[in-house]
């Protein structure tokens, strides 16, 4: 019998594991699709780690905690790089850039002859925008893929192509890390979908993530290696995983091409859609039932929170006044 059982291979689920490991605990973990990524979340991610632009849209909180993702990251995963994350807005949205810059002091305005300096891909684009200097980001595919190969060096393998309930696991703790797929056990869990794609083109290159807020549809692009570039994502309140709609598409690739016209020559490698698990206040949290912990509600921010929640979990796990003090699920 394992200490902990982990349900679920997406970033809640593998960031727990490590966690979990580097405290010396025993853990098993069961993913019922057949190999890493498939049916996840997470495996469409930006992989953006940038605490102080999601303040644009999150609570204080969201930047609080995520502000040791890239230090933890960094101690699991190769590839995080910290380059900053660069915002942009056409000249007549120079406002919303206004109200960003207000919400904290750790970004610098950035004007055209800056902005070409520092991403000569973006020679098109005209416009202002904010550099945020310490953001990281990172490939999530990459990084689930490193975290796999951490438990495998430490003698724990995935059991893929396993459907399992808590009620079926022999382990003094479970920790049902099935994202939205928890959303029958966990009242208030929401889906908001989200849809992707990957570009390719050897025309532009950059070496940042790019936002581009914008009124219908604000956009980022964050540069993958073999000059591929995810393109993200909308924000639809739905459950539902399967449709890329024809607008969302014209929207997403409408704003691609106003930071550049060269994205108008890429070639569309990919198109991904999933569902991000949220509750009503899009704070990821943690809930207990008997031995059981639920570790979900990462929304937009899996990469950003899976580490501050891990944490927590690993914490709950140990310490038994923290694991009382945890909400019980009904
Ligand atoms: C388009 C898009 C872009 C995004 N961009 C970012 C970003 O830039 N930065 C960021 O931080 N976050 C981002 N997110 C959000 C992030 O992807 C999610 O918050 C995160 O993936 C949720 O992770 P999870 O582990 O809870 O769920 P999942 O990744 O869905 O993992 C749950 C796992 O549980 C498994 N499972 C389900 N049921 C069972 C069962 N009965 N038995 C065994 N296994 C089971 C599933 O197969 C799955 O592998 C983005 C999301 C989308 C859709």
């Amino acid at each position: 019998m394992s200490e902990v059982a982990i349900i679920g291979a997406g970033v809640a689920g593998l960031t727990c594991a490590c966690e979990l490991l580097d405290r010396g605990i025993g853990i098993s973990i069961y993913e019922q699709a057949g190999k890493l990524g498939e049916g996840s979340c997470s495996w469409f991610a930006g992989g953006m780690l940038a605490p102080y632009c999601e303040r644009d849209t999150a609570e204080h909180e969201v930047m609080q905690r995520g502000l040791l993702a890239a230090r933890w990251w960094q101690k699991h995963v190769t590839g995080v790089t910290q380059k900053g994350s660069l915002v942009l807005a056409l000249p007549r949205d120079r406002n919303e850039l206004e109200r960003l810059s207000r919400l904290g002091k750790q970004c610098r305005w950035i004007e055209t002859p800056e902005i070409l300096e520092i991403e000569p891909g973006l020679a098109d684009f005209s416009g202002p925008g904010l550099l945020f200097p310490d953001e990281a980001h990172l490939n999530p595919r990459n990084a689930l893929q490193d975290l796999a190969n951490y438990l495998k060096m430490r003698e724990v393998s995935i059991r893929f192509g396993q459907a399992v309930r808590p009620e079926d696991l022999d382990a003094k703790t479970v920790l049902d890390c099935r994202g939205h797929h928890s959303h029958d056990v966990l009242p208030g869990l929401r889906g908001v979908k989200g849809e992707m794609m990957i570009l390719q083109t050897e025309d532009i290159s950059l070496t940042r993530p790019v936002r581009l807020l914008h009124p219908r549809q604000p956009i980022y692009i964050v540069p993958r290696d073999d000059h591929q570039f995810m393109l993200g994502a909308t924000l639809i309140e739905s459950s539902e995983r399967a449709r890329f709609s024809v607008r969302s598409m014209l929207d997403l690739l409408h704003s691609a091409i106003l930071l550049s016209s060269s994205f108008g020559e890429a070639e569309i490698i990919e198109s991904g859609v999933d569902v991000r698990p949220a509750f009503n206040d899009n704070i990821p949290r943690l809930y207990r039932k008997d031995n059981v912990i639920f570790v979900n509600g990462l929304y937009r921010h899996g990469f950003l929170l899976g580490p501050a929640l891990a944490i927590q979990a690993a914490d709950a796990v140990i310490n038994p006044d923290q694991w009382e003090e945890l909400p019980q699920c009904a």
